[in-house]
């Protein structure tokens, strides 16, 4: 059995991580959320803090010793990123891990900020791969298209999981519940973590 976990949203709180990192961009009262709409908002590039912080001094916003002592909060952020694994995460994955579950980390983003994140979380130990990407999903999964057994994905991005339906029949989802699990009208069942562990050991 394979076993595809996303990352953002899914086994880690990524809003409550998002607010955190906001609190690392001190130079103005909410300063990061209005330039992190501007740089890394829909359709713009996917997001990066030390970019965040280049954009901020290249455009005046902050001086270079403000930028360096921000990269710093984000280095001390990063060094504390398990405490935003959603709770349970880490038993479930335990659970899976026993047996022969081939276990893989799937997550979307910039590839150098998702790797600087994934470094940082115990629970990288539990997957035999971790696929970091910048393109799509559904291109990752393709290296599984011969995969015999039951493939299974978990994942909480409704718009995603129809895309992959669509494009990989062959796979069961699992639509986690979250802030993107209503983003488009779809026909999943919203389960949490937990209950999905149950359709699987
Ligand atoms: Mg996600």
């Amino acid at each position: 059995m394979l076993i595809v976990f996303d990352l953002d949203h899914t086994l880690f709180d990524a809003l409550k991580f998002k607010d955190a990192l906001a609190e690392c961009f001190t130079f103005k009262e909410g300063g990061f959320i209005k330039s992190y709409r501007k740089y890394f908002g829909k359709f713009k590039e996917n997001f990066n803090p030390y970019k965040h912080v280049s954009y901020l001094i290249s455009e005046g916003k902050i001086d270079s010793g403000n930028g360096q002592k921000i990269k710093i909060q984000i280095i001390n952020l990063l060094k504390r990123a398990d405490n935003f694994v959603f709770s349970g995460a880490e038993s479930i994955l335990e659970n899976l891990k026993e047996g022969d579950r081939e276990l893989v980390l799937l997550t979307f983003g910039d590839i150098v900020w998702q790797k600087m994140k994934i470094k940082n979380l115990a629970i990288k130990n539990y997957f035999n791969r971790i696929i970091i990407t910048d393109k799509s999903k559904i291109t990752a999964l393709d290296a599984y298209k011969n995969y015999s057994g039951r493939k299974i994905m978990i994942n909480d991005n409704a718009q995603e999981n129809k895309a992959l339906k669509k494009e990989l029949p062959d796979w069961e989802i699992y639509l986690v519940d979250g802030p993107y699990a209503d983003v488009v009208e779809h026909g999943f069942k919203k389960y949490t973590l937990k209950q999905v562990l149950k359709h699987l050991i």
